[in-house]
């Protein structure tokens, strides 16, 4: 019996994993896929915190709230401002090396990004999310005693008894079978639900299995309306995934133009290419129906090529080798689903509406991305309200007093996963995507309802997640952030709330 199961290992599942262990907790840590396998690993911006003499906490507030058009919970928003500076300091405690001003090892070099005001965003170049992983990942090996890792196991299900979180069912890979798990408290750190798009920047197992398992045991969810589309992930069609162009890029300097050289930003916003990510993915669409292009493209060939190299060694090897050299190239963009807002609700220490349950990282709905996320509050997020949890298990880590069962249960897989996967994705592309209708969604959700005879194991938390999102979405009935409704295209004060799903 280990005092926490960890349900994930990206930034959020290793942070509580290493805090416990350090806090003298027994920890079990448990990931689908191999590790590293998160969307941590594909991070490449940065990660907000305000260090620098000029930047203030009010500004990082202020920045946030106008990103999350009036739906961020503030004191939340100011929790994760003011918690930045340490969570960045436990970063680098644990080895994260970010990148420094040549010259001057004690100044971090700040990047700036959209939306922004200041330049806030501590990076590793651009592979931030890879030296996260790595440093993590070799902190736990520390910890051999303290924290039980095991991959390749997909958790199926979370286990209640009286009304509280006791474990989970997990299905090692390639077995055919299921075992339960039972601890004295869950942390779900799942991620998020990018893969339940067609075009989506985020790794496989971003399906957010989390969001249906914790609404199957009555959690509450909420904000799932909210999926960020990323406005410029690399056109490159003989890519097996998708590459995301960061926002950096854009903060460097990079202009977007149509076919033609239009800087079609120029009539949209006052912030042009910088604008908000929103407003950006629904320009470049709308730029792509009106001149009937597959993608749009971002300019940086105005800037030293030696400068693009030290600031974007990764994007600027990813390009040439699709034989795009973007020092003299332009770079082809399309829109990708890439970072869900909304998730299982938690409170300011990350407990969700279950007893014994905890979620955090982008699985959770703590409210600081109100309508739409501030670029680099994620991983921050995830760090900042992981520590919280730690601090509130550590205090309220109960003794068991549940029964014990074995689980022995047969997995069947009969039907094409892969396939039925696809479906789900067109579907919430075509239905659920960056501008929605109601009928539109209407008609999505009937569609999920269709795939749902006979749904196996693996395949019914992702057809399960995606009917909640659209269910999230035909709750709004208006356009704020993320969410762009054709039939009512203005905000609308009576929907200025957050809405939750529960099981019935
Ligand atoms: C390409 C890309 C670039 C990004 N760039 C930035 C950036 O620059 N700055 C920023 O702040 N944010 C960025 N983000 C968002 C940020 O990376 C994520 O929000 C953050 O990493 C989420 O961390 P996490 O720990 O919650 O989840 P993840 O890192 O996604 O980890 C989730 C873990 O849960 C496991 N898991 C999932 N389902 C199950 C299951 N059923 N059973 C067992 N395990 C399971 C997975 O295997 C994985 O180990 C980016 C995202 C992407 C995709």
């Amino acid at each position: 019996m280990h005092d926490i199961l960890v349900i994930g290992a990206g930034i959020a599942g290793l942070t509580v994993a290493l805090k416990a262990a350090e806090n003298g907790m027994s920890v079990l840590l448990l990931t689908k896929g191999a590790k590293p396998d998160g969307s941590t690993n594909y991070a490449q911006g940065g990660i907000a915190a305000v260090t620098s003499p000029e930047d203030t906490f009010e500004s990082h507030i202020a920045d946030t709230l106008e990103a999350g058009d009036g739906l961020c919970k503030k004191k939340q928003v100011e929790i994760l401002t003011k918690n930045a500076p340490n969570a960045i300091e436990q970063l680098i405690k644990w080895g994260v090396n970010f990148t420094t001003v040549k010259d001057d090892a004690n100044s971090f070099d700040l990047h700036l990004e959209g939306g922004h005001s200041f330049r806030r965003i501590l990076h590793t170049a651009d592979l931030t999310g890879k030296e996260i992983m790595r440093a993590l990942l070799a902190k736990l090996k520390q910890h051999s005693k303290g924290i039980d890792f095991i991959e390749r196991s997909t958790v199926l299900d979370l286990l209640m008894q009286k009304s509280r979180c006791v474990g989970a069912i997990v299905a090692e890979q390639n077995a055919k079978k299921a075992r339960a798990i039972y601890a004295k408290t869950v942390v779900l750190a799942t991620g998020g639900a990018g893969q339940l798009w067609l075009h989506s920047t985020n790794p496989p197992d971003a399906c957010g299995d989390g969001f249906s398992m914790a609404y199957r045991i009555g959690a509450e969810l909420q904000d799932l309306e909210f999926m960020q589309f990323h406005p410029t992930s690399l056109y490159a069609p003989q890519l097996r995934k998708t590459f995301l162009i960061s926002e950096a890029v854009r903060g460097f300097g990079g202009i977007l133009k149509n076919h033609k050289g239009k800087e079609f930003m120029n009539d949209v916003h006052p912030l042009r290419s910088l604008a908000p990510r929103d407003i950006v993915a629904r320009a470049i669409l709308r730029e792509m129906q009106l001149t009937g292009k597959d993608y749009m493209y971002l300019d940086v060939t105005h800037r030293k090529a030696k400068d693009i190299k030290t600031h974007f060694p990764n994007i600027y090897a990813k390009c040439l080798e699709c034989k795009i050299d973007i020092a003299k190239d332009w770079i082809p963009v399309v829109p990708a689903a890439h970072y869900m807002c909304g998730g299982v609700l938690v409170d300011s220490f990350s407990r969700t509406t279950i007893n014994g349950l905890y979620a955090c990282g982008e699985v959770s709905a703590t409210g600081v991305h109100g309508a739409n996320r501030l670029a680099s509050n994620s991983l921050l997020e995830s760090v900042v309200f992981a520590l919280r949890a730690c601090k509130d298990i550590e205090k309220n880590c109960l003794n068991p007093d549940f029964k014990l069962s074995t689980l022995n249960s047969q997995l069947s897989t009969t039907r094409d996963v892969r396939k039925l996967k696809k479906e789900v994705q067109t579907i919430m592309w075509e239905h659920c995507g960056i501008v929605r209708s109601m009928d539109g969604l209407k008609i999505g959700l009937e569609k999920l309802k269709k795939l749902e005879k006979g749904a196996t194991f693996e395949f019914r938390n992702f057809l399960e997640s995606a009917k909640l999102v659209m269910e999230s979405a035909l709750k709004r009935k208006e356009s704020r952030g993320l969410q762009c409704l054709t039939d009512y295209p203005e905000k609308n004060p009576k929907y200025l709330k957050h809405y939750t799903i529960k099981r019935k």
